[in-house]
């Protein structure tokens, strides 16, 4: 079939940085650039911001702590006091509430004066001679082009690098075999059900139903006998769940969809039917013979699949497992990471975690962030330049949010200058992220 698309489009939108997506990679980097006085815009395909924090439902922001502290101090930090604010929830920040996240990252982007077009989705990039021209974009209203002088990848998977036809791995250390997918979703406990946790834990009736070890114990033996009976086809070996923002709200990562993949189209639409099909056998389930679950009902559910891993853009430094094990660390160290490398399996049940020692961290040098092939580009998501085991520790939401501060920072830099992001100074870009306030002193 043949299809004619027009030649000429209108130029919609002009910016000093681009920055596409706007999950927690693009959050950083459109805030720390606009900070340095760049005019950007911020496309994303959905109305509104948070990327996986609100469209997929993930929860909580896990740890990438020293000491009690955050190893990521700067925007994410603003960003879950912002989220606290609209969540109420105070005690432990890093219990995210999707509502509260996308209002949060709209305040801190809007403060910093970044432009927003939602409801913009790359369909193609423009290059010419090693340098992107232009993003053309689909919207309700048809085809359109924006164009800037340095662009930020921060779609997680790496689209517009692709696009633009920088080199990328996909894969593991064996196969080419991503980490699964994987369905997010909240169960809402019924008060009368809340009784039973009382019983349970008279000294606490408010007590988080997963750290009663009995019921933790229940669902996690409902689940399995379900599997062997055939009522819940999910490769995951357990129930994976967590304290929603509230005791009576309870959220699930528990689906797991393997063998697909989400850079296809048609890949990724049976991803989502297989996702809700595993979150329905997973509701019945626990409904039916957990106690506690008996008039539960679904609170919310993801937007779209989570999406662990996919493409990872050549860069002009590369990570791998080896510098994890010897906790890394480079004079141009832009993020710190002591987050395990956390491996769900690309293939079936069982889950890798792999610890630093105690009190370590590795370090991810500036070239991960500079894609080759591409003059005028950088990678601010978790699509970086590092093996599958470093990806699966980095990719973590707070170190994310630091990956797009670097490169918003980067890009402003690369502007002052007339310079490249290549040609960047690394060293020098981590004493101006201290200078902003980052921990990496
Ligand atoms: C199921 C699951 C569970 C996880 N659990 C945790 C957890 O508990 N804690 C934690 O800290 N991390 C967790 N993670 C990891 C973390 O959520 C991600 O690695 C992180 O969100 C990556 O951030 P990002 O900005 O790179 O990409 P994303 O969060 O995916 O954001 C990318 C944004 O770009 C937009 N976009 C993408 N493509 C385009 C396009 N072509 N055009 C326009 N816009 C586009 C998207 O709509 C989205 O808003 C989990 C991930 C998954 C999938």
């Amino acid at each position: 079939m043949k299809v004619t698309l027009p030649k000429e489009l209108e130029l919609k939108h002009r910016a000093e940085v681009i920055v596409l997506g706007g999950g927690p990679g693009g959050i950083g980097a459109a805030v720390a650039a606009a900070r340095e006085g760049k005019d950007v815009l911020l496309v994303e395909h959905y109305g509104y911001l948070g990327g996986m924090a609100s469209m997929g439902e993930v929860n909580p922001f896990m740890p990438n702590h020293l000491d009690g502290e955050s190893l990521d101090k700067g925007i994410y930090t603003e960003w879950t006091d912002g989220i606290s604010y609209y969540s109420g929830v105070t005690g432990n920040k890093r219990v995210i509430d999707p509502p509260s996240a996308s209002l949060a990252a709209e305040d801190i982007c809007l403060e910093a004066g970044v432009k927003l077009l939602f409801h913009h989705r790359l369909v193609s990039v423009e290059t010419e001679g090693g340098k992107i021209t232009g993003l053309v974009l689909h919207s309700k209203d048809g085809l359109s082009v924006v164009q800037a002088d340095i662009y930020i990848d921060s779609t997680g998977d790496g689209d517009l690098a692709a696009m633009a036809g920088c080199p990328f791995e996909m894969g593991g250390e064996s196969s080419d075999a991503v980490q699964p997918m994987t369905m997010c979703f909240k169960l809402r406990v019924d008060a009368e059900d809340l009784a039973y946790i009382a019983e349970l834990c008279p000294e606490n009736p408010a007590i988080r139903f997963a750290k009663t070890a009995e019921i933790f114990e229940q669902i996690q033996n409902a689940y399995l006998v379900a599997k062997a009976d055939g009522r819940i086809e999910c490769p995951r070996q357990n129930i994976l769940m967590f304290p929603g923002t509230d005791y009576k709200t309870i959220h699930f990562n528990s689906s797991r969809v393997i063998s697909k993949s989400a850079i296809d189209g048609d890949e990724l639409s049976e991803a989502e039917i297989e996702g809700r099909r595993q979150v329905r056998q997973i509701f019945e389930c626990l409904r039916r013979d957990v106690p506690i679950f008996k008039h539960s009902r679904i609170h919310s559910i993801a937007t779209q699949i989570g999406v662990r891993e996919s493409r990872r853009i050549s860069g002009h430094n590369y990570m791998v497992r080896q510098d994890f094990i010897d906790a890394a660390k480079y004079d141009d160290g832009i993020i710190r990471v002591n987050y395990p490398i956390d491996i769900h399996s690309p293939t079936g049940g069982g889950t890798e975690i792999t610890e630093l020692p105690d009190g370590e961290w590795y370090e991810v040098p500036y070239g991960c962030l500079v894609p080759k092939g591409i003059d005028n580009l950088l990678i601010g998501c978790r699509a970086i330049s590092v093996d599958h085991a470093v990806h699966s520790s980095m990719r973590v939401m707070p170190p994310v949010v630091s990956v797009g501060q670097a490169a918003g920072v980067a890009a402003a830099v690369a502007l002052d200058k007339n310079i490249t992001p290549a040609e960047v100074d690394g060293i020098e870009l981590k004493k101006l992220l201290i200078k902003r306030g980052r921990n990496l002193v």
